[in-house]
């Protein structure tokens, strides 16, 4: 299957099966806006818990708090996002569609750099065992065109947008010969800058309202209640803040589903640290946050590193994880060197000092920070697209499942009655109460058992446990493993230990 189609199957599943709908779909949806269903919901609320849990859980100096949404207006002239906060956008004079300039740019780069890999496929095969591909890339004048043409495109456009120099970014373009994706049409318009946040307006008109912001991270909660947490919590250096919540960016280009939406939820963590000491946490965090990500084994190829060739007005240094979506490999998580700048400014806007007094070193001084940033809509996408199987069974019958990492399924357990007589159902609904204290559960009797099989298989749970005549005999039911599809006999009174080992956090965060 061909991986737009594949994209279009997910989609159509997510929405069939409660997980995400359109928002206000009945007056025909709103762009780049998502609600999650039934599903979605508790999906989404395991992901940010195997999050917290990992980061402040199991960290005795990392704590947590819940920022709101709407700021002190001063805080974005602080942390540059008013007058920085921007994408270059570009407009194409015949199709009328809007594109980010800089992804233009980076889309032609990495068609190059696909292309180099594909060369040294095709003589990796070609020599077999003897094949050096270091060797290959460097030596080899078409692939190292291809690479060396990749860099200098993408190093231009960083120097340009640094300098602000969007004609140039505009000449690149059309040097590049780059047309509309849509309609193949060069003919665009200049570049310009567009913020990306929201404004609204607090208090009413009459009172002389001020203009406020809905805040397009949640990192800024943060470092303006640095202090606050820093002396209630004692906490000492180095030591980490951390927070879920609500972001907005008013997105110029805003497709690919969940993967760029204007209404979206961030999952940030802010560390802070001594200046200087800065790069080996950067370093650490840069490894923990992707044993966080391997350790739901949705594949280890899935995932790479990609430093910044632009680094953000605040940082000194940064990478992505990006993860193979079925539309290529793309951002997944922001791991930022933010330096002092973020506690520097709020200092000198707010007139307040923002320092540690480090007994160690018996001096004060404004903390370095390194943060790890992840957008908690664009994980569920990443879960999704990874879980999502169209499988061909032994006998021939076919089966879509998700399979989502065990101990995140929205569903835990489907409890079911082989018959909808008998006291069986008496007998499943009693189960049922038991386990429902720990997980997750649904209780379903209607249609043939293949069938009810065959719906938990579709949104990912992961354990089926079946009452039939047996039971009553025995105090038996079959437990049945979603990926395996094999069943076990197991005694009521195991269940929810047995149940337990296979969908608990735990076995998740025990590796971590
Ligand atoms: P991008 O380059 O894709 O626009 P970014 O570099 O601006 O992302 P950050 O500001 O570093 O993103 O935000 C941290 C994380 O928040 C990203 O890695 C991503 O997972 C998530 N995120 C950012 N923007 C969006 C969005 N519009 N929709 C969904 N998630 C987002």
């Amino acid at each position: 299957m061909n991986e737009d189609k594949l994209f279009q199957n997910i989609i159509a599943h997510a929405k069939e099966y409660g997980f995400i709908f359109q928002s206000s779909e009945i007056y025909d949806g709103m762009q780049a806006i998502y609600d999650y269903g039934q599903n979605g919901a508790e999906l989404k609320k395991n992901i940010r818990e195997y999050w917290w849990k990992a980061m402040v859980q199991m960290h005795e100096n990392i704590v947590g708090i819940d920022s709101a949404i709407f700021m002190h207006p001063a805080v974005w002239k602080a942390s540059g996002h008013v007058d920085a906060f921007n994408d270059p956008l570009i407009d194409n004079k015949d199709s009328k569609k809007r594109y980010r300039a800089d992804v233009l740019l980076e889309e032609y780069a990495e068609k190059l750099r696909q292309k180099a890999i594909k060369e040294c496929a095709k003589a990796a095969k070609r020599f077999g065992d003897s094949f050096d591909e270091e060797m290959y890339r460097a030596t080899n004048p078409r692939v190292k065109g291809y690479l060396e043409e990749a860099d200098e495109t993408m190093a231009r456009m960083a120097r340009s947008l640094e300098g602000g120099n969007l004609a140039d970014v505009k000449a690149l373009i059309e040097e590049k010969g780059i047309a509309d994706p849509v309609s193949g049409s060069k003919n665009w318009t200049e570049v310009r800058q567009f913020n990306l946040m929201f404004g609204t307006q607090m208090g009413s008109v009459a009172d002389g309202a001020s203009a406020v912001y809905l805040r397009p991270e949640t990192a800024q909660g943060i470092f303006v209640n640095f202090l606050n947490v820093q002396k209630t919590g004692r906490m000492k250096i180095p030591f980490g803040i951390a927070q879920t919540g609500k972001a907005f960016r008013n997105e110029i280009v805003a497709r690919q589903f969940i993967f760029r939406m204007r209404e979206f939820e961030q999952m940030e963590m802010q560390f802070f640290v001594r200046p200087g000491e800065e790069m080996s946490f950067y370093e650490k965090w840069k490894e923990k946050r992707m044993a966080w990500h391997k350790a739901l084994g949705l594949g280890e190829g899935n995932y790479r590193f990609h430093n910044h060739d632009k680094l953000a007005h605040y940082a000194n240094a940064a990478a992505d994880i990006e993860f193979n979506f079925p539309f290529g490999f793309k951002e997944l998580e922001g791991i930022h060197s933010r330096t002092d700048f973020d506690l520097k400014a709020h200092e000198q806007h707010s007139g307040k000092k923002l320092q540690y007094f480090d007994p160690e070193l018996n001096k004060s001084y404004v903390p370095y920070v390194v943060e790890t940033s992840i957008g908690l809509d664009r994980m569920f996408l990443a879960i999704l697209s990874a879980a999502y199987r169209e499988e061909t069974l032994e006998d021939g019958s076919q089966r879509t499942v998700l399979r989502i990492p065990m101990a995140l399924a929205p569903v835990k357990v489907a409890v079911l009655p082989l018959l909808k007589k008998d006291g069986l159902p008496e007998i499943a609904r009693e189960v049922l109460r038991e386990l429902q204290l720990d997980f997750n559960c649904q209780y379903d009797e209607k249609d043939a058992i293949g069938k009810r099989y065959r719906r938990h298989d579709a949104i990912g749970t992961p354990l089926c446990v079946t009452v039939d005549h047996q039971t009553k005999e025995d105090q038996t039911v079959t437990l049945r493993n979603r990926d395996t599809m094999e069943q076990s006999r197991v005694s009521i009174d195991r269940l929810a230990t047995m149940v337990s080992k296979q969908v608990s956090l735990k076995s998740l965060l025990q590796v971590l």
